[in-house]
């Protein structure tokens, strides 16, 4: 059986992996099908339960996924086996071998950070009130380790995802964001943002980025389709 995720390719130490779930494998119905893993968006419990379970078998993973509850903040959760789950964080750090990293999205973009030594990890939930607080550079600075590489997921690109004023005045420069198709608009690059924010905050390795979830259907779109799933974007030491 073909597997229903996406391996991300990037440099990567053998003891830690990574995945992205796509809307296949799961037994979600319509708007949610099929592999919503989101329990907060009105699909049914008991869908979405089996929908987690067949991840965790399926992906062999060394424990439960550490479920967020992301809430377009910046606060950087540092967890081990022991977290409590659904945990209000955007951010989430181990060093732990039991901890499955996971962020949920569908526009918003997940990146994953790794050390060269394999020890450390982190998963990011980045829309744009993300970015503009800094999670990144929050993110980073939980890493004793200095050489970090960083993965860009699947995210709404700067092809659909259009802004106005509101976004663009919370951001300290123009940078990323392209003309829209009136005055007062923009099409806003989440890749390239984030991008430099990991440039900046001293991460060398950026693989990843320029897969747009409104256009590619593999991938859950809120702005494409309204009521639906989310997909997830998970790291874990082996
Ligand atoms: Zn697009």
């Amino acid at each position: 059986m073909t597997e229903p995720w996406l391996r991300p390719d990037w440099e990567l130490p053998d003891t830690v992996q990574s995945i992205v779930t796509t809307r296949d494998g799961g037994v979600s119905e319509a708007p949610y099908g099929a592999l919503n893993v989101a329990t907060h968006v009105a699909d049914q419990p008991a869908h979405v339960a089996e929908n987690r379970r067949r991840l965790e078998t399926l992906a062999e993973l060394p424990a439960s996924p550490l479920w967020l509850q992301q809430v377009h903040g910046t606060r950087v959760l540092l967890a081990d086996a022991n977290s409590a789950r659904e945990q209000q964080a955007d951010a989430v750090y181990t060093r732990d071998r039991h901890c499955v990293l996971t962020i949920m999205t569908a526009d918003c973009l997940p990146i994953l950070l790794c050390s060269a030594d394999g020890e450390e990890i982190a998963a990011v939930h980045a829309g744009w009130q993300g970015l503009a607080g800094n999670i990144i550079n929050k993110a980073v600075a939980r890493f004793s380790a200095t050489k970090i590489s960083a993965w860009l997921g699947p995210a709404i690109g700067p092809c659909h995802y259009e802004v106005d004023e509101r976004v663009r005045s919370r951001f300290d420069s123009d940078f990323g964001f392209g003309p829209g198709k009136d005055r007062g608009h923009w099409m806003l690059d989440l890749f390239a943002v984030a991008r430099r924010q990991l440039a900046d905050a001293g991460v060398e390795s950026i693989a990843g980025g320029g897969c747009c979830t409104y256009c590619d259907s593999r991938f859950y779109s809120y702005r494409r389709d309204g009521q639906t799933g989310r997909f997830a974007t998970l790291i874990w030491r082996r």
